[in-house]
């Protein structure tokens, strides 16, 4: 008998077809928490998107659970602690993303700095007196400043750097003598970050530390004219305090592509401002990456019902420290 995945939503074409080879297949009816209950009591595996909440309920209503596989990096929309507990693997694909979001990053920059939507929608009006508002800047010698230096951190630099930006980074975790020859400058702090940045980009992890990371205090530390962009977890910065930056001008303009809540609240303040640009969570999903992302997370499940490794378990310090040692040996 085949085991069964249980997914919260179709993923690509290339995925299901490898996922069909060895699982009979579960979608649930939509995202919610209750979708997925109705399905997986069954489940041997379940592929989630960022779009559920894999929380206890679900895995302690899912008895025959091995892994649990996220098509992206980040797991925060995973309860890793129970799945833990239960022995259960946590898997990702760190980095099969990387260059889609870094690219995405720096189209916001882009947008961001040329005034791109402003001018567009002018050109449109036949508003053509607009090219003389001289909002644009140049990149070429302004400071960017990185908060998270791994994949997609690292990506950004490399393509702000073919533009002769200047690179500031923080890092706490970062060991120096890795990035010595990499022409960046380390911070030890973010408020310095803050301070000396022309354009600050987000690229950490969201977890209880990086929770509002960005709040009204930091904001106002914010050089003049600085623009800030959001690709990671809209919840690493506290939204209302972002809204008021960008209202008082501690901040010039932003580029998000993440949200406090997500699908974001039509009603939301920020979508009032002409100095933000707005993309629904969509930097991963080109489709080059939303192929390589399923695959890859479809992968992973199929690996784990085979008895093998598979490339990334999220999990695998704690569960060996758990002594769930069996599967790695
Ligand atoms: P990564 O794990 O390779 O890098 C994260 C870096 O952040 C690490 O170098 C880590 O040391 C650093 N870090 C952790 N906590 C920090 C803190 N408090 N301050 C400063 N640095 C800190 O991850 P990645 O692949 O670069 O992805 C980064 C994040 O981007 C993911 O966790 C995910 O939430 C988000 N993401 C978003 C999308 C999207 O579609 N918008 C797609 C992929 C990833």
């Amino acid at each position: 008998m085949k085991h069964k995945v249980l997914l919260n939503k179709e993923i690509h074409p290339q995925a299901m077809n490898l996922l069909k080879q060895h699982f009979n297949i579960l979608i649930a009816d939509n995202p919610s928490e209750e979708a997925l209950l109705k399905k997986c009591a069954e489940a041997n595996a379940i592929i989630t998107r960022t779009s559920s909440y894999i929380n206890k309920k679900i895995i302690e209503a899912s008895p025959k659970l091995k892994v649990i596989s996220k098509t992206g990096v980040g797991v925060d929309n995973i309860d890793v602690s129970t799945a833990t507990e239960k022995g259960i693997l946590v898997c990702n694909v760190p980095g099969v993303n990387s260059v889609s979001v870094a690219e995405h990053t720096v189209a916001l920059i882009l947008a961001v700095a040329k005034d791109l939507l402003v001018m567009d929608k002018a050109v449109r009006k036949g508003e053509w007196g607009k090219r003389y508002s001289l909002k644009a800047t140049e990149l070429n010698q302004k400071k960017i400043g990185i908060i998270g230096f791994g994949s997609i951190g690292r990506k950004v630099v490399t393509i702000c750097q073919s533009f002769q930006m200047k690179i500031l980074v923080y890092d706490p975790y970062l060991v120096s003598s890795t990035v010595d020859k990499l022409s960046i400058d380390l911070v030890s702090n973010i408020e310095e970050l803050f301070k000396k940045s022309d354009i600050i980009s987000i690229h950490v992890p969201y977890n209880e530390k990086t929770h509002h990371l960005v709040n009204s205090s930091l904001l106002k530390m914010a050089k003049k004219g600085a623009i800030l962009i959001n690709t990671s977890r809209g919840q690493i910065i506290n939204e209302k305090a972002l809204f008021g930056a960008l209202k008082d001008g501690s901040l010039s303009a932003a580029g998000l592509d993440v949200f406090e809540e997500e699908p974001v609240n039509i009603s939301s303040p920020l979508l009032t401002l002409e100095n933000v640009i707005l993309t629904p969570h969509s930097a991963a999903l080109t489709k080059e990456c939303s192929a390589r992302i399923a695959v890859e997370a479809a992968q992973a499940v199929i690996d784990v019902i085979n008895g093998e490794k598979p490339r990334s378990v999220f999990n695998e310090g704690s569960l060996r420290k758990k002594g769930f040692v069996d599967f790695f040996t």
